[in-house]
């Protein structure tokens, strides 16, 4: 008999990715994916530590499955195995277990793969279950081999973990070190993603271009270097990386996106303030002027490249003429999109330790409002800017309007059109009419319709 499974996500794109492996992990033990909750025999709840707010919504989901899995067993439906994965797992699982003591199962994100073992054991009532190592062997190793996103669209983790510590960042802590899973891995998942139907690939990392994977003839591949051997496959349309670390634009990667004719020309960059003190205090280990710098040699190789990036309003001791900084910084790049944060203390950071220099929380929202007026502003005129131009769109499914079909652009757009469903997973021409504040409407080039296959 099936079980039902439900798994809730927050936070970033890796823990997209390792949810789906999660999936695929207890889809041989008989749980199918439901999004129904109350329903579910198993919930997970794979959670972000980046920032409080992200955190928080832990302990308040919990308390929701709490009370639905009384339901269940009140009505006699059974019962709900209840388990948190992800960061909060791995920073505060003890915590969760003390706070918490419903909760069945906890582990890390580097121990998923041990799930089995661990349902297991809490099927013998061997008590709670708490799995936050930093296991020896790879997790990568023990993932079952079918175990693909079988979206149009997909993501493959290449790199997990950071050495990076940038003072007000948790992922090296929750995440670990460094670690870069071989390119013949790779190459294999990506070619199984390709025949089960995917079109477009975006390789994962917390700091995706440091990756340095064990590459042919013992020697290590750069991301650079795994990127020209993935545009060899067959099949395969469209390649991105995220999120990239400014140090490590070497030139080879630079390169890549004027060689590499399916690496979109979209880079998620982020930079997180425009001063030198704040950048340096925030051990980014860059300058403004040397991210420019990796900016303008960029767009020399391709000159359409769209950027995205990140940015922090309010780390300590940000004074106003260092916000006014981060916003010139903005005005020189000019964004396509991005995402914007007030600074989080997170427990165990260098920055947490820097309480006297906290900044009021009015001020924080202040700034963000202002920043974030201002990156709209770009991304606007960035999506007016295709107005009347034609983009090519991957159609990837169908939208709430009848005859809808939405899709992305090269430079990350979501892209509104009218066209049958059966183009779904074709490359398509669209001519652009009308440039939004967050998506581009427009129509099917008639003489694109038969050659997008
Ligand atoms: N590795 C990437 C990088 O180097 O930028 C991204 C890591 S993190 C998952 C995504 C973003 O969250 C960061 O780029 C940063 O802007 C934001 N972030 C991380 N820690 C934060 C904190 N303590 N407070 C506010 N924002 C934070
Ligand atoms: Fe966090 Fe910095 Fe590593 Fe990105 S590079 S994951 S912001 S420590």
């Amino acid at each position: 008999m099936t079980k039902k499974l439900y798994i809730s996500t927050y936070g970033c794109q890796m823990n997209v990715y390792d949810s789906a492996r999660m999936a695929d992990i207890l889809s041989p033990l008989g749980y199918s994916l439901t999004d129904q909750p109350k329903n579910a025999d198993m919930a997970i709840l794979n959670t972000c530590h980046i920032r409080e707010k992200a955190s928080e919504k832990t302990f308040s989901e919990l308390g929701r499955l709490r009370n639905m899995r009384k339901a269940k067993q009140e009505s006699d439906k059974g019962d709900m195995i209840i388990a948190v994965a992800g960061c909060v797992a791995q920073a505060e699982g003890k915590e969760i277990m003390k706070r918490a003591s419903y909760v069945d199962m906890v582990f890390g994100p580097q121990s998923y793969h041990k799930l089995p073992e661990m349902l297991a054991e809490a099927s013998r009532g061997a008590g709670h279950i708490l799995e936050t190592d930093f296991p020896v062997e790879a997790k990568f190793d023990h993932l079952p081999n079918e175990a693909i996103d079988k979206n149009l669209s997909a993501f493959l983790t290449v790199q997990e973990g950071c050495d990076k510590f940038c003072a007000f960042c948790v992922v090296p802590y929750t995440r670990g070190a460094e670690f870069s899973r071989p390119t013949t891995d790779i190459i294999a998942e990506a070619k199984r993603m390709i025949t089960a139907g995917t079109k477009e690939i975006t390789l994962l990392g917390q700091n995706v271009n440091a990756y340095h994977g064990d590459g042919k003839n013992g020697k290590t591949a750069t991301l650079a270097q795994l990127i020209y051997e993935l545009a060899e496959l067959d099949g395969l349309q469209r390649l991105r990386y995220t999120t990239s670390h400014p140090l490590e634009m070497t030139d080879e990667l630079c390169q890549a996106h004027r060689d590499v004719d399916i690496l979109m020309p979209y880079l998620h960059l982020p930079v997180q303030a425009g001063s030198d003190r704040i950048l340096e205090a925030m051990n980014r280990r860059h300058t403004g002027a040397e991210y420019r710098r990796i900016i303008e040699k960029l767009r020399g190789y391709r000159p359409d490249l769209a950027l995205s990036g990140d940015f922090i309003v309010g780390f300590p001791g940000e004074a106003e003429s260092e916000f006014e900084d981060t916003m010139q910084l903005i005005r020189d790049v000019k964004y396509a999109q991005a995402y914007s944060f007030k600074y989080s203390p997170r427990p165990g950071t260098p920055a947490a330790a820097l309480e006297s220099q906290m900044i009021p929380e009015e001020v924080k929202s202040e700034r963000l409002s202002r920043l974030q007026a201002l990156l709209n502003e770009q991304q606007l005129a960035f999506n007016q800017s295709f107005e009347g131009k034609a983009v090519s769109v991957l159609l990837e499914r169908e939208g709430k309007r009848e005859g809808q079909l939405i899709g992305r652009s090269p430079y990350m757009q979501s892209v509104y059109l009218q066209s049958p469903p059966h183009r779904i997973g074709r490359v398509a021409t669209v001519i652009v009419e009308e440039g939004n504040a967050n998506s581009l409407r427009g129509k099917l080039k008639p003489s694109s319709v038969a050659d997008a296959a």
